[in-house]
């Protein structure tokens, strides 16, 4: 077995007890090389994530607001956990750092960052690992832009050096020598840009569900878990907003060929659902997921002779353009076109573009929907499959749910009906149900 880098997210490091799981799933797992924590997240449902309290610390200092308060939280936070595992890992003095650093007006980035960095200090001392600083090895432009190359031959340079190692997520350096943060939720993104570098096996995401869910739990009752899916089916049902996974942080497994596998710290034994740049032949997985989102509108256009017209769709994508709205989708017929867009991009502009298509397109009929919701069925496993497409409309019309658009990816992989969004849970209860094995 080769190295295996595991990246913990903000529930999985947010107290000693956490810290506790970690330490015996590491332990475990000799092939373990690289451990990426985040910052300490919600020990409970109304607690604060310490990267959300930094971010607060810099908004009172912009508004010349006392801090003090919100440091000391931080610092009463990171002092327990030290005090809890029983180590000195001399986080009081690098709070005195940071509490300088804050006073001579460090940079957003800068602050934001720390929380990682004191919990990956944490951890390393507790395991008995090397700490790696992400600055040293993730590496930035001065305008910020992540350096792919720069930053495999620094963690090549580092890595081989030291046998087993933790590593802080989220952040890295620019050039220039400062702090540089991904986006929010960033500590996967370090956790697969370290992956891809050290060739690993696989990399482990670990968090607090055992993996991705078939459906929405709060829709369907104890769905299935998901035992493996693709990165393209993924990309699906994130896109409709099933998310566990930092969207960024797909790319460089995905090119290097190394599957994702989310775990659950509070459940080990759980296997969680194996990302794969190939879709795994699983005779009795049809469908891998259902998701949905509310909120589209779709407008119909009818036009006798549209088939033959030249430049339609042109013009059409035109008049969105103009108005910056993105198409989400185009199922066409002979005569017939739909264009379905998010609401949030018409953002009260619905007559103006009606208007305009009625002028720039002149169709016979033009009929606005709004309130639709899109569910998407994702499922390589549906392309080898006849009869996927009459189960899920038979399912469908047996609940009474109208569907007012259908499109199928040409790599049928996925069926998109949109629906009124009233239907919108029934409908995904009953898709769920027609392919439930
Ligand atoms: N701590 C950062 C955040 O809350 C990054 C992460 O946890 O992935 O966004």
């Amino acid at each position: 077995m080769g190295i295996k880098v595991a990246k913990f997210g903000g529930s999985s490091v947010a107290d000693a007890l956490q810290i506790g799981k970690l330490r015996k799933i590491v332990e475990a797992d000799e092939n373990i090389k690289y451990v990426i924590v985040s910052a300490p997240g919600k020990r409970f449902a109304d607690d604060s994530k310490i990267t959300d309290l930094l971010y607060l610390c810099k908004t009172h200092i912009e508004h010349k607001i006392p801090y003090e308060q919100i440091f000391q939280v931080i610092y009463d936070r990171f002092t327990a956990v030290e005090a809890d595992l029983g180590i000195d890992a001399g986080i009081r003095g690098e709070l005195g750092v940071i509490k300088e650093e804050i006073e001579k007006g460090a940079s957003v980035d800068y602050i934001a960052s720390r929380g990682e960095y004191l919990n990956a200090k944490i951890i390393a001392e507790y395991l008995g690992f090397a700490f790696v600083d992400a600055k040293d090895i993730v590496r930035f432009s001065d305008r910020g832009k992540f350096l792919e190359e720069v930053t495999d031959d620094s963690i090549n340079r580092v890595l081989p050096s030291v046998d087993k190692a933790v590593i802080p997520g989220f952040y890295g350096e620019r050039l220039d020598g400062s702090i540089k943060t991904f986006s929010r939720g960033g500590s996967d993104i370090t956790g697969s840009i370290i992956a891809r570098a050290v060739g690993a096996e696989v990399y482990e995401n670990w968090t607090d569900v055992s993996g991705f869910l078939r459906a929405d739990p709060r829709i369907v009752d104890d769905p299935k878990p998901i035992k493996s899916i693709s990165y393209m089916e993924l990309r699906e049902l994130s896109y409709m907003g099933a998310s566990v996974l930092h969207e960024d942080a797909i790319y460089p497994a995905k090119v290097a060929d190394i599957p994702i596998n989310i775990r659950n710290t509070n459940r080990p034994e759980d296997a969680g659902t194996m990302i794969t740049a190939q879709p795994q032949a699983d005779p009795d997985q049809v469908v891998s997921g259902i998701a949905g989102k509310k909120g589209f509108t779709v407008i119909g256009i009818y036009k006798n002779h549209l088939a033959g017209e030249k430049g339609f769709i042109r013009r059409l994508a035109g008049i969105m353009e103009d108005n910056d709205i993105t198409i989400e989708h185009l199922p066409t017929g002979i005569d017939t076109m739909s264009v379905v867009l998010d609401n949030k991009m018409i953002n009260g502009k619905l007559d103006e573009i009606v208007e305009e298509m009625q002028s720039q397109l002149k169709p016979d009929t033009l009929e606005v929907v709004e309130d639709i919701a899109l569910i998407a069925t994702v499922g390589a496993g549906m392309a080898a499959r006849k009869g996927t497409s009459a189960t899920l409309f038979g399912a469908l019309a047996k609940e009474g749910v109208n569907i007012r658009m259908i499109d199928q990816g040409s790599s049928e992989m996925n069926i998109i009906v949109g629906v009124e969004e009233k239907d919108f849970e029934t409908a995904i209860k009953a898709i769920y149900n027609a392919f439930a094995e």
